[in-house]
């Protein structure tokens, strides 16, 4: 099997690389690199079933593959605010790329999506079924709004031309790898711990969040991909472990042994106040559901980012 995975350098991306050739697979990894980092396949690049590919995917490629992942898309709110028209344009133009190589090969294809489909949801946890509450024209647009068409445009494939297609909602994820300025929860606060600085909390920290394990994330993924006869079906994927961010907070100062102090800055626009997956369709259809818990996950990024202090850029304001 040759796979295709867009955003193979990224933090979910480059994990999926790596279990995948662990399995067999022959792998390609696409990447423009605008959020990733070569460094994440450093250890993959010389392995005789991986291919790095640098290329745009809003512009058209074709290539030889049975399976897509399609993974390639800024997700941390920093990055997406940064590169906007970029996050559009990979969600719109770069999924139908994509879903047209998928049809041409007949290939199986999954699309990453994301929890923000759902917005600021008014339904707790959030089940597949709920349609969001998002603010089309607020600063997080860029990216709600894209992966929403994502997942429209990769439905009208299943419709009209039977492409087997997959649609995951991935919820807030976190591990090795990934990026220390790329100004998500985890690596903020880890990074700020290590270094003797403010945990810096948006808003009054009562908004929750529900983090998963990237090999947990990882596995899920594959699964949704590998398993047969889920064509046109869409999946959460995320630990239902739901924790304020004051108690994320509290729990990396604890591991990381720090004397960090917490502070506050104003709440971030549209940011959602609570956030958790019902996984009871992964659970039903993939027999899938996390196994790594917060502290035994957050131990094995702290580790990773300890060791990557010397050179880490400053944490993603
Ligand atoms: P990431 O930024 O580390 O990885 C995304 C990768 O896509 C990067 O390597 C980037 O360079 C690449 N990319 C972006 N635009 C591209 C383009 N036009 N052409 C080719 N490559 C391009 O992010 P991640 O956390 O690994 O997220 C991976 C996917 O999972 C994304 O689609 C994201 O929306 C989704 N997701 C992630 C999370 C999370 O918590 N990590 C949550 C929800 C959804
Ligand atoms: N957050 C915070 N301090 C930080 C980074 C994030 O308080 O340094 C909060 C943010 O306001 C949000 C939550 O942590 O409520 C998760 O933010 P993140 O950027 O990781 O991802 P999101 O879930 O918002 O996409």
């Amino acid at each position: 099997m040759r796979v295709l995975v867009a955003g193979g350098a990224g933090f979910i991306g480059s994990h999926l690389c790596e279990s995948l050739l662990h399995s067999g697979w022959e792998v390609v990894a696409v990447d423009n690199l605008i959020t990733g980092r070569l460094a994440n396949l450093a250890s993959l690049l010389d392995h005789p079933r991986f291919t790095f590919i640098q290329h745009d995917i809003t512009e058209p490629l074709d290539l030889d593959v049975d399976a897509i992942f399609h993974l390639a898309s800024p997700a941390s709110p920093v990055g997406y605010r940064r590169h906007s028209i970029e996050t559009h344009l990979v969600n719109s133009l770069g999924t139908f790329h994509l879903l047209q190589l998928a049809r041409r090969r007949s290939a199986r294809f999954l699309f990453a999506s994301t929890s923000e489909v759902y917005g600021d949801p008014q339904i707790h946890p959030q089940p597949e079924t709920y349609h969001g509450n998002v603010n089309p024209v607020g600063p997080r647009s860029c990216y709600d709004e894209s992966k929403r068409f994502g997942e429209s445009l990769t439905m009208e494939f299943v419709r009209t031309f039977g492409l087997d297609a997959r649609i995951v909602r991935i919820f807030n994820t976190y591990g090795p790898r990934t990026d220390p300025g790329d100004g998500r929860v985890v690596p903020n606060f880890v990074m700020r711990a290590l270094r003797g600085e403010p945990l810096v909390v948006y808003g009054d920290g009562k908004q929750t969040r529900s983090l998963c394990y990237v090999s947990d994330m990882v596995r899920g993924i594959r699964l949704a991909l590998e398993l047969e006869g889920l064509a046109g079906e869409v999946i959460n994927l995320g630990n239902p472990d739901e924790r304020t961010v004051l108690e994320l907070a509290q729990l990396i100062l604890e591991l990381t042994g720090s004397s960090s102090p917490v502070t506050f800055a104003p709440q971030r626009p549209d940011d959602p106040v609570r956030r958790c997956p019902d996984i009871a369709k992964a659970r039903r259809l993939l027999g899938w559901e996390p196994s790594v818990n917060l502290r035994e996950g957050l131990r094995m990024t702290i580790a990773y980012f300890a060791g990557t202090l010397d050179h880490a850029p400053a944490p993603g304001a």
